[in-house]
């Protein structure tokens, strides 16, 4: 079955309402330009909570190829967690995406494989697709355990989820060294522990679901990075963060085709 690519940008905590307009419309203008087709390839934005509003007024107001993404939520559905944002929510906003577990909350915030297998479960519930992250450090690499540690990430937080809906969400392979350092992962490094990770769901589920489960790579992704790691039999797309942040350079990631 083929998989649609998906490359989402997450412009992590940067720009305000007022950036964030200027570059979803330049994002908008330059992906016309090079006559990016939306039903080629998901191309998502993933501004912070306080831009959702703005950016789903803009794309929905102006038919843009581009969907909505958060970058967190809360793994409960309401009340008396100050500062916490539901996934219901996010849902009432048109978020499509939401990432859960990346490396900066996993590392700041203290997030565990469970608190990110529950959230993504609310995210599911809500109609929505989780982005888990997954990825080893440095020091695990230079151990030659990134493939073991990685797949006990992938199963810790799809720990609980149906084939179903393992079947319809994103995982993104993210090597921590590899994340705002300059540092890609080679497309054979990145390929060897994606094709592990769908092998890890093929075992744990079954193949349809193996098959169907979308698998990004995020670590220093750019324009000129972009189409070799497309090319890997088990890399359906990417994360992308410092580049999300400029119009131009998106674009061509997510025109990589
Ligand atoms: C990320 O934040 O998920 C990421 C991959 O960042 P960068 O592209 O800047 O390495």
């Amino acid at each position: 079955m083929a998989r649609t690519p998906i490359i989402a940008g997450n412009w992590k905590m940067n720009l305000n309402h007022v950036e964030a307009t200027g570059l979803v419309q330049k994002l908008a203008w330059t992906l016309a330009d090079k006559q990016f087709d939306g039903k080629k390839v998901d191309a998502v934005v993933i501004p912070p909570f306080t831009d959702l509003r703005t950016v789903q007024t803009l794309i929905d107001g102006d038919r843009m190829p581009l969907q909505l993404g958060a970058q967190n939520v809360s793994q409960h559905d309401s009340g008396a967690y100050t500062g916490e944002i539901s996934a219901d929510m996010l849902a009432k906003l048109q978020v499509k995406y939401v990432v859960v577990g990346h490396s900066e909350r996993r590392e700041y915030f203290g997030e565990t494989d469970e608190v990110i297998g529950a959230k993504a479960k609310k995210v599911i519930e809500a109609g929505m697709t989780p982005i888990i992250c997954v990825g080893e450090g440095l020091d695990i690499r230079k151990e030659g355990r990134h493939v073991e540690y990685t797949l006990a990430q992938v199963r810790g937080t799809l720990e609980g989820l149906t084939a179903e809906q393992v079947a319809g969400l994103v995982i993104a392979y993210e090597p921590v060294w590899a994340i705002g350092t300059g540092e890609v992962a080679t497309p054979d490094d990145a390929q060897e522990v994606c094709g592990a990770i769908r092998q890890e769901v093929a075992s744990l589920y079954d193949e349809a679901t193996a098959e169907s489960v979308r698998i990004q790579y995020g670590g220093s992704v750019k324009a000129g990075s972009i189409a070799q790691i497309m090319a890997q039999p088990d890399i359906d797309g990417a994360l992308v963060g410092g580049a999300s942040l400029q119009a131009e350079e998106f674009a061509a990631i997510v025109r990589f085709y």
